[in-house]
């Protein structure tokens, strides 16, 4: 095999690689049980944001009649996002998790030159996204209570609004987002993932504004993280552009569009896995006296570095994120997904032992 020198790889390679930190994910079962040497059935695992009661058992029946040999076809899963969103179809786009609706947004708005408007600490994939259209990220420090505290700067072409946010668990109004359409030539996507957990969503403000998106998810409340797929609400405009840019069959598969359409078919197995989980995230949040949140995790600040934090947790064999990977959020922030009861106590029943 001909090998080139470290020069020959490093002209092949896009430059942005070089601003980029790989994305950190919260850490796994398998990284956890050969690190501290404990049975997968004993961890709890708090750290992704992921939904404890998994999808509705009509997904996993769904699942066994999948025709592995041909290509998705997705049209009862659009079926299923209309008639949840109240949206036609043709303002639908889907993707391989939200992820990849971004990514093919970013491919179809941002180029070399422009520039994105990101409130920190955020989801770290809108900062990636930006990196690799060759476009500049601007951040913004969020304030106090971590709401919004500068208006998009004229020269961004996109802006990232997570609400609920990732990681504070705060959402932005309806006059607020309001505003800032009517006050920007930005494109504003607003990332939805964890919007049934929350009070109200502002999907309806895409019927009102053609610079909006609003991307949602079928990872959280409808407990399929694992099948990767997503979705958006766009205007026409974008929408079109989306169907020329995206990769074939969206990047969905087989699988994940018979899931989907699976678990869209039984709302209500979504919406008592929601009660569950706000309902154990508003005795978690009395309990240990924190900030409050419309997510399906909280923000703690905490007084050990986060990094030895999470390590003492990690020890018990519960993951929660350690938060230092998300820009601007500092040494001293973790996040923790509720769980089901019996998982919130063993966190509850750790957190007492080494907080207090
Ligand atoms: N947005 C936010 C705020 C998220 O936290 C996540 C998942 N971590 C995503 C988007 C991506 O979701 P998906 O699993 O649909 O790619």
């Amino acid at each position: 095999m001909a090998s080139h020198s470290d020069s020959w790889r490093e002209a092949r390679l896009r430059p942005e690689l070089k601003f980029l930190q790989p994305y950190v994910a919260g850490k796994g079962f398998g990284e956890i049980s050969r690190k501290y040497g404990l049975l997968p059935a004993d961890i709890v695992k708090l750290g992704s944001n992921e939904n404890p009661y998994g999808p509705s058992p009509r997904a996993k029946e769904a699942l066994a009649s999948v025709a592995m040999e041909r290509y998705p076809e997705p049209e009862e899963l659009l079926a299923g996002l209309a008639s949840y969103t109240g949206f036609p179809e043709d303002m639908i786009l889907l993707g391989a998790g939200m992820d990849g609706v971004m990514d093919t947004l970013t491919r179809i708005f941002l180029d070399s030159g422009d520039a994105s408007f990101i409130p920190t600490p955020t989801f770290s994939y809108y900062e990636i996204l930006t990196i690799m259209a060759s476009a500049r990220p601007i951040f913004s420090p969020r304030g106090e209570r971590h709401e919004l505290t500068e208006v998009v700067p004229a020269r961004a072409k996109m802006a990232f609004i997570c609400s609920p946010n990732n990681p504070t668990g705060n959402v932005i109004g309806e006059q607020e987002l309001r505003a800032m359409l009517e006050s920007t030539d930005a494109l504003v996507f607003l990332d939805e993932a964890y919007v049934e957990f929350a009070e109200r969503s502002l999907i309806h403000l895409v019927r009102e504004y053609d610079n909006l998106i609003v991307g949602r998810t079928l990872s959280k409340a409808f407990g399929l993280a694992g099948m990767r797929l997503g979705y958006a609400l766009a205007p026409n405009w974008i929408a079109e552009q989306y169907r020329r840019a995206a990769p074939p069959f969206y990047g969905i598969s087989s699988a994940s569009a018979a899931a989907g359409a699976a678990a869209l078919s039984d709302l209500p197995f979504m919406r008592r896995s929601v009660e569950r989980i706000v309902s154990e995230r508003e005795r978690l949040v009395r309990e240990i006296e924190c900030g409050c949140s419309q997510a399906n995790f909280l923000y703690l600040r905490t007084e050990l570095s986060s990094h030895q934090l999470v390590e003492k947790f990690l020890s018990r064999g519960i993951i929660i994120r350690d938060c230092r990977s998300f820009r601007g959020a500092g040494e001293h922030q973790v996040r923790v997904t509720v769980g089901t009861p019996e998982e919130n106590r063993r966190f509850l029943s750790a957190y007492r032992e080494i907080c207090r």
